[in-house]
This record gives C-alpha cells, sequence and structure tokens, in this order.
C-alpha cells in the first residue's frame, strides 16, 4: 500500500480510493461509457498498471493495442515534455509545423508497399476510416463499401454502419449510413474449413451478385479482427480479395488500428501475406497512448481530393506528433517486432498446453502479440460467453488485466505491451493458467 492509498469520508470510516472515485464517477460520468474493472490507475510502466489502491496489475491489454511502447516510454516521456514547452496547438490548418510533416515521411516508409504515398492525420480510428472512406469515394466516384462479417471499424455515424455487431456498438444508435453492405468473412474456426480462395470467391459473388464491381468504392477489411475476435482469415484470403480490387478498380483498404505498429510480429499484419493496400488506416499503437491516427496510401488516391476537402481541428496535434515520432524511434531501436514475435511464442506455447487440457478452449490463435482463445461448450461449436466472462473475472481477480472480443463475447484476447518484461510476461501467464482452473 503506497502513502495516500486511504481516503476517510464524511464519517471518518476508511474507503478505498477505486471505492470512492467509483462513486463519483458513478454520478458523474454517462452510463453509457463503460470501464472493464471498477478500479482506477494511478500510474502505469511497461507491463504494470498500479491501481489507487495501490495494487499492482500485469497489463495484458496495453489500453486496448496502443501502449505498444508501454506507458510513459522514455522517448514518449522526453518528446512530450520537449514538445509541451515549445507549442501545443497552432492548427496544421492554419499554421503549419515540422512534426506532423515528419510522421507522414515515416508513415509512407513504414507502410507496406514502395509506391508513392500521401498521408493525413487525425485524432482517433474512426476518423481515420471515415476519411479513408471519404477518399476512395473521392477518387474512384462510386457509392459502395463493401465490409465484412464480425468487422468492428468504431462508433460514429459512417463507422457504427461498417461495424457488424449490434451490441453495445449500434444498439437504438441508427438510422446508419447507407450504401455498406457485408460480405461473410473467411474465419477457419466457423466456416466449414474453406480455404482462404473458396472464402474470397464467396464474398466477391456476393459482391457481384449484389452490388456490382463497377458501383464499389472500396473494400475495407482489418487483416486479423480485432474486436470481432481476432479472427485471421485463411491463408490467401487477403490475396485473392487484392487481385480482385486491382482487377476491378476497387480501392483496399487496411484497417490496421489494431494490427499495426509491430502489434502482429511485423510492422503491419498485410506484410504477412505480401498485401499492398491502396489505402490503409492507422490509430492506436501509433503515438504510445497519445491521440493520433492516420489515413496512409497511394498518392494518386490521397491526392485526389481537393485543397481543404481533409483536415480536422486537432488532428496532427503536435503532441501526438512528437509521441509518434518518439514512439516510432522506439520500435526501431528495441526491435519491436521481434519482440511481438518472442511473445507470441511465449505465449502461444502456454495457450497451447492449457487448450489441449481444457476442452473449452476450441481454438487458440492469432499473430505475434495479438493472440486469443475462442470459448465453446466442450465437444460443439456453441459460443461460451459465460466461460469467457468467469476466467476473466478470475484473472481480474488475481491481477491480471485481460479483454474479451468477438461477436458472442466469448473470445479472450490478450495485447501485453511490446515491451512487457519476460518475469511479468510469465507471471501473467501464470495468472491465466490458473484462472481456466
Ligand atoms: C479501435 C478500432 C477502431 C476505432 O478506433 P477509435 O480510435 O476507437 O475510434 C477502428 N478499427 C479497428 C480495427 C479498431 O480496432
Amino acid at each position: 500500500m503506497s502513502a495516500g492509498s486511504e481516503a476517510t469520508n464524511e464519517g471518518g470510516t476508511a474507503v478505498t480510493s477505486s471505492e470512492e472515485l467509483h462513486k463519483r464517477r458513478d454520478a458523474a460520468v454517462a452510463r453509457g461509457v463503460g470501464s472493464v474493472v471498477p478500479y482506477y490507475v494511478d500510474r502505469a510502466s511497461g507491463g504494470t498498471i498500479t491501481d489507487v489502491d495501490g495494487r499492482e496489475w500485469i497489463d495484458f491489454a496495453a489500453g486496448i493495442a496502443v501502449t505498444n511502447v508501454g506507458n510513459c516510454a522514455p522517448r514518449v516521456v522526453e518528446a512530450v515534455q520537449a514538445q509541451v514547452e515549445r507549442f501545443t496547438h497552432t492548427c496544421f490548418m492554419v499554421a503549419p509545423y515540422e512534426s506532423y510533416v515528419a510522421v507522414c515521411e515515416q508513415l509512407n516508409i513504414l507502410t507496406p508497399g514502395m509506391f508513392e504515398k500521401r498521408s493525413a492525420l487525425f485524432n482517433s480510428g474512426a476518423e481515420a476510416v471515415e476519411n479513408a472512406v471519404k477518399i476512395a469515394r473521392h477518387a474512384t466516384g462510386r457509392p459502395a463499401v463493401v465490409v465484412f462479417d464480425h468487422a468492428y471499424h468504431g462508433r460514429t455515424n459512417l463507422t457504427m454502419a461498417l461495424t457488424a455487431k449490434n451490441m453495445p456498438y449500434k444498439h437504438r444508435f441508427g438510422p446508419f449510413a447507407g450504401e455498406i453492405y457485408r460480405v461473410p468473412m473467411s474465419y477457419p474456426l466457423r466456416d466449414g474449413g474453406l480455404s482462404g480462395a473458396e472464402a474470397a470467391a464467396r464474398a466477391i459473388e456476393t459482391v457481384e451478385k449484389q452490388v456490382g464491381a463497377e458501383n464499389v468504392a472500396a473494400l475495407l477489411i482489418e487483416p486479423i479482427q480485432g474486436e470481432g475476435g481476432f479472427v485471421v482469415p485463411a491463408p490467401g484470403f487477403l490475396p485473392a480479395l487484392r487481385e480482385w480490387a486491382t482487377a476491378t478498380g476497387v480501392v483496399f483498404i487496411a484497417d490496421e488500428i489494431q494490427t499495426g505498429f509491430c502489434r502482429t510480429g511485423d510492422w503491419f499484419a498485410c506484410r504477412h501475406e505480401g498485401v499492398e493496400p491502396d489505402l490503409i488506416t492507422l490509430a492506436k499503437g501509433i503515438a504510445g497512448g497519445l491521440p493520433l491516427a492516420a489515413v496512409t496510401g497511394r498518392a494518386e488516391l490521397m491526392d485526389a481530393v481537393h485543397v481543404g476537402g481533409l483536415g480536422g481541428t486537432y488532428g496532427g496535434n503536435p503532441l501526438a506528433c512528437a509521441a509518434a515520432l518518439a514512439s516510432i524511434e522506439t520500435m526501431h531501436e528495441l526491435d519491436l517486432p521481434a519482440a511481438a514475435r518472442r511473445i507470441g511464442q511465449v505465449m502461444g506455447d502456454r495457450l497451447r498446453v492449457i487448450a489441449a487440457r481444457d476442452p473449452r478452449i476450441a481454438e487458440v490463435r492469432g499473430r505475434g502479440a495479438m493472440l486469443a482463445v475462442e470459448l465453446v461448450q466442450p465437444g460443439t461449436l456453441i459460443p461460451d460467453p459465460a466461460a469467457a466472462a468467469a476466467i476473466s473475472a478470475a484473472c481480474h481477480a488475481a491481477g491480471l488485466l485481460t479483454l474479451t472480443c468477438g461477436t458472442h463475447g466469448n473470445v479472450l484476447r490478450f495485447l501485453p505491451p511490446l515491451v512487457i518484461s519476460d518475469e511479468h510476461l510469465t507471471r501473467g501467464l501464470d495468472i491465466l493458467d490458473a484462472a481456466f482452473g
């Protein structure tokens, strides 16, 4: 227990700070904003979070794949501190500055594809996705956008329409944006073992029959689905869609908001299959926890939009840009793609051992430090969200912060910071192992 970890209420009775904060929160914060755990953060580092009651958590969430370089990564802290003393905001659309340009230069180099690229910066993942769709529609003059079952692309009006799952993201928030068409995903556990090529052919046939390729501006896909359940499509699925998009003049947009920035063991998940998207949306891991997002892609698409057609007051804020440049340096310096592969190996080995003894685990899947287990009723493929909730609760009770996901809420996902120490990783896996019983 750290000093000051206990507060007293007016009656002089000791109450834990998280309890007290939770009461204040209930009276002040809209109920629609949920939290996974009711414990309030005091500070955090490379692989742990310490709450206001002095309890240390092992972090297998990384703020939803955001703090890939860890919380308070030294270079990020230094860069943001230096920037906050120079200027905090001018709006790039009013008076531009170097760090915005430097982030765009870095993104153009780092993202897949050797062609000429341009980038634009925004605040959130949803905003990046909205802008990628704007750019694709503008450049092609076509209306339709093709998305996939289980997809998650955000919570704004357009991105709710692009997102598959009703509860909690869309329920009673309609009407939604039009010209969005959903087609089947490759989901090896649940699509009867279709090959990547077969699953792509099924998706493409649906588009051609129901929409018509010549009406399609963009095909938007997460190379590994995030909120939808860490669904890894069968090999060949993404390349076949890429080939079809090229042949039909459809803009291929990869949503790498969750998979990007070293998470899957490469800088971007598309690279595992050699797929080069026309546009790529980025956010989450880009800036060590500061809010930043981007669209990067082919110069001729990005530059099709008239001057003034893209932007926003805060997009590419100087503090966030400083943090992004420092995060990218950290990723190079610490070779975080290799770190993600190593975490994936250690975590994957352990999860497969648990899966071998626990018939509720239908599958261990993912890539690098983006791994998940899907839970079912033993001997069936019937989703078991209650098991996922119970195991999560056991992890939380023992001090491991984990997340669930999946259309049915029956997937446990693991997203440690890529700088997590071996000791914390092992301790987290021990807790997880015990939580499975
Ligand atoms: C989180 C996420 C988004 C939305 O990002 P926000 O910053 O929450 O708006 C979009 N797409 C994917 C794949 C995501 O994981």
